[in-house]
């Protein structure tokens, strides 16, 4: 499987991280050394001295398929779940400068950690998911997928274009405003709606 993350998706994000806003999805991808297993901690890698998290809607893709219509985007997930792009800010920083590949600051090892369970997409309005991620119990981040840029369906059609889309694949959705650094004895707990989705220490 492969892990497809869209960058710039909020246009409050965008700005924050002083990008201009896309005219088309912005895309790179992560490994599937990048998932961490369900409820192990993260440890925080020492190769970065500023690592954030950006907490993101995930799709679940459940149908083989490229090239895909607009009018069948939406039969090729069948499941949302939320995340964390974790992002070595100071490499991608370097990386951006320098006009280089993000793979060290966005693709390392257990970089994508998922929510334990999705959910399955009849229960929710794909147009109006909230989302939100605490720190140590206090709001970081806040966000709803009708503020997406691209929206869940543009985003399928979109990809597939370049790429296949398969059984199990992964899609983060990308993050709102309020991207920020962790540090070992952090506590990042994401939730859709009220529903709590995950929790994450780091160590
Ligand atoms: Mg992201």
């Amino acid at each position: 499987m492969k892990i497809i993350c869209i960058g710039r998706n909020y246009s409050d994000h965008a700005k924050e991280l002083n990008n201009p806003v896309p005219e088309k999805p912005i895309f790179f991808l992560k490994p599937d050394t990048a998932l961490l297993p369900k409820r192990n901690p993260f440890y925080y890698p020492k190769f970065t001295n500023d690592l954030h998290y950006e907490c993101e809607l995930v799709l679940k893709i459940c149908k083989v398929g490229k090239n895909i219509s607009k009018r069948f985007a939406h039969t090729y997930y069948d499941s949302i779940g939320l995340g964390i792009d974790f992002t070595a800010r100071d490499l991608q920083e370097e990386c951006k400068t320098k006009g280089l590949p993000w793979e060290i600051a966005k693709a390392f090892e257990n970089s994508a950690p998922l929510s334990n369970f999705f959910i399955p997409k009849e229960e929710l309005d794909l147009n109006d998911i909230q989302f939100s991620l605490l720190k140590n119990g206090a709001l970081v981040q806040e966000g709803n997928s009708k503020d997406m840029i691209f929206d869940i369906d543009s985003i399928i059609v979109y990809v597939s274009q370049f790429m296949s889309l398969k059984i199990g694949d992964i899609i983060f959705t990308g993050t709102p405003a309020g991207v920020g650094p962790i540090k070992i004895g952090d506590k990042l707990t994401g939730f859709i709606g009220d529903q709590e989705m995950f929790s994450l220490n780091i160590k």
